[in-house]
């Protein structure tokens, strides 16, 4: 029989578990703080509880983590990319970024992606599986500890959909949050999504104020389904109108992902377009320069071009940033390293 991973139980859950086993509820929090807020994978470590308990408990549950398989520390700038090696044999990417404030880390919510987005290496070969609350969450320790610090905020925006993998990252929010866990603020997250509707809306009544980010790349529907298949299933403005409704239930701003093309998505039209389209939203739009990939042979836009198209937002009313490249040297595109690490 599988062993149930403890790392997967929100505390509610790990509390009712051991009122089963005929134990005090307040065991269960004492559980839940060892594996959240200490960040301890072993049962055999939780000396709060008696040795007779922790050996039954060893016999059916067990704390599960990930292991780091390999860091590549970039030269240029402070980025550190981790392959992560999963108890199942699969490979993850996440990535620590060093900025003024703190470290941010971008993590991964699936094994591979089904979205299909032209651009990116994580879905070149489907969705393979997706990750447990647990092993989202062993991301964060492994790099908190690896590091010595505690993350300033957390992008869900490495491989996989977030919002594919709907059930799963919501109870990764819920334990991480917790305060007898690591208490990580809410505001502090970023969840990007490639525009699932449905869920946008599921997520806006869940009364949790974290991010929202929308990866857009270009305003006109025929485009962007061109690049994002998702485009062919959910209009532009059924995703607008989804953060209307994200920003009434939240009060959050969202940010809108935009990733410069060159000759695709930097015309002029497209400046326009975006400039109407997101006229009188609360929102602010990054635009990121293209982090080429083998697959996709466009060129990523001019630093120029990148700066005209900025102005050009600011000046029409929309708060545009340039999101500074990272760790271009170590393949910190999403994707590019565990491809490149499996395709051997
Ligand atoms: S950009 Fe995100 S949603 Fe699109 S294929 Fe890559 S991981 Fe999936």
């Amino acid at each position: 029989m599988q062993k149930t991973d403890l790392k997967n139980l929100s505390l509610r859950e790990t509390k009712d578990l051991f009122l089963e086993l005929g134990e005090k509820e307040y065991r269960g929090e004492q559980v839940f703080n060892f594996i959240h807020k200490n960040m301890e994978t072993s049962i055999s470590k939780i000396t709060a509880l008696s040795k007779t308990l922790r050996d039954k408990l060893e016999k059916n549950y067990t704390i599960g983590d990930i292991s780091i398989l390999e860091r590549y520390d970039s030269k240029i700038d402070d980025t550190k990319k981790y392959l992560f090696l999963l108890e199942d044999g699969n490979i993850i990417e996440s990535v620590a970024m060093k900025y003024k404030y703190g470290t941010s880390a971008c993590i991964s919510t699936q094994v591979g992606c089904r979205m299909g987005c032209v651009f990116c290496a994580s879905t070149k070969e489907g969705l393979v599986r997706n990750l447990t609350p647990g092993e989202i969450l062993s991301e964060v320790y492994n790099i908190q500890k690896d590091l010595n610090t505690k993350l300033s905020n957390i992008v869900l925006m490495g491989s996989g959909e977030p919002l594919d993998n709907y059930e799963n990252v919501i109870k990764f929010l819920n334990i991480l949050h917790n305060s007898k866990g690591q208490n990580f603020g809410y505001r502090n997250v970023t969840l990007s999504t490639c525009g699932v509707v449905p869920k946008i809306y599921k997520l806006a009544d869940e009364d949790i104020p974290i991010t929202l980010s929308i990866s857009l790349h270009s305003p006109f529907d025929e485009e962007r389904k061109k690049i994002m298949p998702i485009g062919n299933k959910y209009k532009i403005e059924e995703i607008l109108a989804a953060c209307y409704y994200y920003i009434e239930k939240t009060n959050r701003r969202v940010t809108f992902e935009y990733t410069v093309i060159n000759g695709v998505n930097d015309r002029k039209e497209d400046l326009e377009e975006l400039s109407r389209i997101l006229k009188g939203l609360l929102c602010h739009v990054n635009l990121i320069p293209l982090n080429p990939i083998e697959e996709y042979n466009k060129t990523k836009a001019s630093g120029n071009a990148i700066k005209e198209f900025k102005n050009g937002l600011n000046q029409n009313g929309i708060a545009t940033t340039i999101r500074r490249e990272m760790g271009s040297d170590i393949n910190a595109a999403c994707g590019q390293l565990r491809r490149k690490y499996v395709k051997g």
